[in-house]
């Protein structure tokens, strides 16, 4: 890739991809997928976890069954027979729809761009949690809208620092166009949003007529099975919800769906159609038979074990390995967990140490629009096996030991004076 300066199309591009920068997670990959490397860093699911027996049969039987249709374009809202089986997905986290309600698209992701696209104008205000899942701040960017983070702590968004930021925004004559959250086991948190918060946003949310779009990945990842309802199953008009087979099925399918009130609908569909003119119709007859025939939430249960497993295995080692002075999140489910460092200490600053000492993280800045983030990074505990997690938090132990060492050598009691200041943190646990 050309340095910016060097690239001869600069004055080319349009105004707004001078809001977009590269993702770190991207640029990480390359370094973190190496062979002696253990990556805590990127976030894919455990897809060897598939019963791939069943998996042969469901697509051998699209191709067989459904060939020239599934091999053929389709609607821009999405396969109507799919769109009855997302239903029923999201009836397990209590929400009420019609396959109707529905927009099938490329994964969540592209929902999250359509939906800026719908929204945003260049300057708009998006809320979002500080930190926040870093493809959405992409997305967000990327129609130039400017992002003001609500913070959390172990409880998710804290409803009052909801309430300041649109009280602000009132004084300032200004309007966001939308909350964006991720209430259950958030990227790169790690944290859910209790019940009771999920009634105190939806009433800051009543009270200043925000309109609310959920991201809900993880929801059905829950260690203990156990499941909160969906924002949009309390507040269907406010709600847009944005779901995906991508962490209980397959990324490899890439389909995510939005469920929004009609006028919304009718607009993401247009969208859609400007962006792809519609969803992979292959994918969505797999999808649809995968959810139609297979005991998908017994899969859902495999990869919920797996999971389990391996963030016990990750937060053991944090207990017993890491400095004085760290803390991190306690997930009840999901992928992430959210690691705090000792005043003074940078995670940006200290990736080159640890990938030198064959370990990857992803550093806490990327998931702040504001340049926070700094004494923050995420451990992903979704790909790797608990023995290579155990041996790579002993590695990222030793990075932050010595760095402690360190940093206590150079300026004594005034860690502080180093200026790696940090947002506060969703704190579970400290040594
Ligand atoms: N939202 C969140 C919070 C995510 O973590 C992800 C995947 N990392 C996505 C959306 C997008 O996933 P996909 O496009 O695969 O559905």
């Amino acid at each position: 890739m050309p340095s910016i300066e060097l690239d001869p199309n600069l004055s080319r591009y349009s105004q707004r991809t001078r809001g977009m920068k590269a993702s770190e997670i991207r640029a990480l990959f390359a370094v973190a997928t190496r062979p002696e490397i253990v990556s805590l860093a990127g976030g894919m699911p455990y897809t060897a976890a598939l019963d791939y027996a069943a998996v042969d049969e469901v697509t051998t039987g699209v191709i067989r069954d459904h060939g020239p249709i599934a091999l053929q374009y389709g609607s821009g809202q999405g396969l109507p027979a799919l769109r009855e089986r997302l239903v029923e997905v999201m009836a397990a986290e209590g929400v009420r729809a019609t396959g109707d309600d529905l927009v099938v698209t490329t994964g969540g992701q592209q929902a999250l761009d359509l939906i800026a696209k719908l929204f945003c104008d260049p300057g708009d205000i998006v809320l979002a949690e500080g930190p926040s899942y870093v493809g959405a701040l992409g997305a967000f960017a990327s129609y130039e809208a400017e992002v003001r983070h609500v913070e959390m702590d172990g409880e998710g968004l804290l409803p009052a620092a909801l309430e300041d930021q649109l009280t602000r925004l009132d004084a300032e004559g200004r309007r966001a166009k939308f909350l964006y959250t991720v209430p259950n086991h958030q990227n790169p948190g790690g944290v859910s949003l209790s019940l009771e918060r999920r009634h105190e946003v939806l009433a800051v949310a009543q009270r200043h007529d925000l309109l609310v779009v959920e991201d809900n990945p993880y929801g059905l990842l829950d260690f203990k099975g156990e499941t909160r309802p969906a924002l949009r199953a309390l507040d269907p008009d406010r709600v847009l919800y944005v779901g995906t087979l991508s962490k209980i099925f397959s990324p490899g399918i890439r389909v995510g769906w939005v469920a929004a009130p009609e006028s919304i609908r009718d607009k993401l569909v247009q969208l859609k159609e400007g962006a792809d003119l519609c969803q992979s119709n292959l994918t969505q007859f797999i999808a649809e038979r995968w959810l139609g025939t297979q005991p998908w939430l017994r899969q859902v249960d495999e990869y919920r074990r797996v999971y389990r497993e391996r963030c016990e295995a990750l937060l053991t080692e944090l207990s017993a390995e890491l400095p004085a002075g760290c803390s991190w999140t306690d997930p009840t489910g999901g992928f992430f967990v959210w690691l705090t460092l000792p005043e003074g200490l940078d995670s940006g600053e200290l990736l080159a140490k640890a990938i030198s000492a064959r370990v990857a993280y992803v550093p806490g800045r990327g998931f702040f629009a504001d340049g926070n983030g700094s004494r923050h990074l995420r451990l992903s505990f979704c790909f790797p096996q608990p023995d290579e997690i155990r041996e790579g938090v002993r590695r990222l132990a030793e990075v932050l030991h010595a760095e402690v060492e360190l940093v206590r050598a150079l300026y004594g009691g005034r860690e502080q004076d180093r200026g790696a200041a940090g947002t506060p943190l969703p704190l579970h646990r400290e040594r």
